[in-house]
């Protein structure tokens, strides 16, 4: 009883809700989504998770969409959501997006890049949509990005690949485009660190790795990334160092592993990698939603594979950010945010979704773990007219309405005050990704 009473005290001091939560918005809800829409636009983003580029930038992901691939409706580039996002950010004064209109906004874009020389067209993007700086996760950094607004975040799956890969090319359309790209990957960071020939040894081996990781960091690198879902099933053993040395050495010199034992192998140097990004301070990003290409196997990839590794206390001190929150299993992908060091990212699930449904998400993960959330928009240049300024402004626009929706509904249902709504909206907009990189973003 004494309990009891004192927790009323407390509540009612503090000004929390006054009565219990109730199912249902009351009547007000819009006019507190109209007070609270301004504020968080006017929040500077820090953007978790993008990959800017031009639209015919190559570096821009370490593989390449496959032809003719399914695409939801939202991201298909008839979209009319981009008429607006054209007008937002260019000034383009049609209502649709004809091939004759299209070279309008082609032709404005040119001009821009021309009149801001450098690092300015892409700066100026990040300002008329309120982003103070925004992750480049991107194969390598171009020149027009500014790396203090543009943090890059690199890719290590190549790692994963230096044997034989003849037969996980051929399995399907998707790896045949996949895999050689991570054959090129892997060329590209010997190069840089002058290796002509892969080491002997699993040893030397891993060495060539740290010196990447290393390297990269000492570059601007603030996190690794992994889209190795879309090569192979994110369930992942736990080998002998033993048994990864036997199966190096036997395969670094030619002749193709068996399914298993590449899997065995690609187990081992993940779970380095991992432990790495502890020991260095590197953020271990994972793409963990659908993806794109229609041989993308959801369930193999399923976003719950990866508890045997983050729950695992031997990388406690790895922070890991699940890229896309595990979308379309967010439900379940929140859980995985009680352990101290994991993080989830909304990014693709605000453009793969309209607002009305990206909300009850956002309020979903609101309600677990609020402090544990961070926003990113997966812009991406998907060609001339849909390209990464576009989808950032659509990412943009659909996260700040949908989190003002979510919080509106949380305060007219008395789960939290509006004070707390405005807290919660900074930390997902911007601090707690923030605070994940220990002073080195913005
Ligand atoms: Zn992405």
């Amino acid at each position: 009883m004494r309990i009891a009473l004192r927790i009323c005290c407390l509540i009612a001091v503090s000004g929390w809700c006054a009565a219990q939560a109730r199912p249902f918005p009351g009547p007000d809800v819009q006019q507190i989504y109209q007070r609270l829409l301004p504020q968080i636009e006017k929040i500077p983003a820090f953007d978790h998770h993008a990959h800017p580029a031009y639209a015919d930038d190559p570096d821009v992901d370490a593989m390449a969409a496959p032809p003719n691939a399914s695409e939801a409706m939202r991201t298909r580039d008839d979209n009319p959501e981009l008429v607006a996002a054209a007008k937002a950010l260019f000034g383009y004064p049609y209502n649709d997006l004809s091939a004759e209109h299209s070279k309008w906004l082609l032709d404005k874009k040119n001009e821009l890049k021309k009149q801001m020389k450098g690092t300015a067209y892409f700066d100026s993007i990040l300002d008329k949509i309120n982003t103070e700086s925004s992750v480049a996760n991107r194969a390598m950094m171009p020149d027009y990005l500014d790396p203090r607004r543009f943090p890059w975040v690199f890719f290590t799956d190549s790692f994963l690949w230096p044997f034989n890969n003849e037969r996980e090319t051929a399995r399907n359309a998707d790896q045949g485009i996949y895999i050689p790209l991570q054959e090129k990957m892997l060329g590209r960071w010997m190069r840089q660190e002058n290796i002509i020939k892969l080491p002997p040894t699993l040893a030397e081996y891993l060495k060539f790795i740290t010196q990447v990781l290393e390297d990269n960091s000492r570059r601007g690198g603030i996190a690794m990334k992994f889209e190795v879902a879309y090569f192979r099933p994110t369930t992942f053993s736990d080998p002998s160092r033993a048994q990864a040395e036997d199966l190096y050495q036997r395969y670094v010199v030619g002749g193709i592993p068996s399914e298993r034992e590449y899997r065995t192998f690609q187990d081992f140097i993940f779970r380095y990698l991992v432990q790495e990004g502890g020991r260095l301070h590197l953020p271990v990003h994972i793409h963990t939603a659908v993806g794109i290409g229609d041989y993308f196997n959801l369930s193999q990839s399923n976003i719950m594979n990866l508890e045997s590794v983050i729950r695992d206390p031997r990388y406690a001190a790895t922070t890991f950010v699940m890229i896309h929150g595990g979308y379309p299993l967010e439900r379940e992908a929140i859980w995985l945010a009680a352990m101290k060091n994991v993080y989830l990212d909304s990014s693709f699930g605000e453009l793969t979704q309209y607002p009305s449904a990206f909300k009850d998400t956002l309020k979903m993960w609101l309600e677990t773990f609020p402090d544990k959330i961070t926003f990113g928009t997966d812009c991406f240049p998907y060609n001339q007219v849909l390209g990464s300024e576009e989808s950032y402004w659509l990412g943009v626009q659909s996260s700040r309405t949908a989190l003002a929706a979510a919080l509106a509904e949380m305060i007219s249902e008395n789960e939290i005050t509006e004070a707390r709504a405005l807290e919660l909206a900074h930390a997902y907009l911007h601090d707690t990704a923030v605070k994940l990189y220990e002073g080195r973003v913005h």
